[in-house]
């Protein structure tokens, strides 16, 4: 008998549509992004912080085929590392 060598991660996030399961894409609507700078005696700028806000919905979409995939947004966001 073959020794069956693969390890199957039943937690794997796949598109329904097309399969793909190693490319998506998070895609948000209405994104404020405030970067706060001083200016150094040279008259240089440094970035002090950098504060994007989400005012939209937040979208998750397959890489292949587009597909809406934002009811998996949950579950993505927390096998996001
Ligand atoms: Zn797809």
């Amino acid at each position: 008998m073959p020794q069956q060598n693969t390890i199957q991660n039943v937690n794997r996030l796949s598109c329904p549509v097309c399969g793909n399961d190693t490319d998506f894409f998070e895609v948000a609507d209405d994104v404020v992004i405030t970067t706060h700078y001083t200016q150094n005696e040279d008259g240089s700028f440094s970035q002090q912080e950098d504060n994007s806000q989400i005012l939209g919905q937040v979208r998750l979409i397959c890489g292949e085929c587009q597909a809406d995939l934002s009811a998996f947004h949950d579950r993505f966001s927390e096998m996001v590392f």
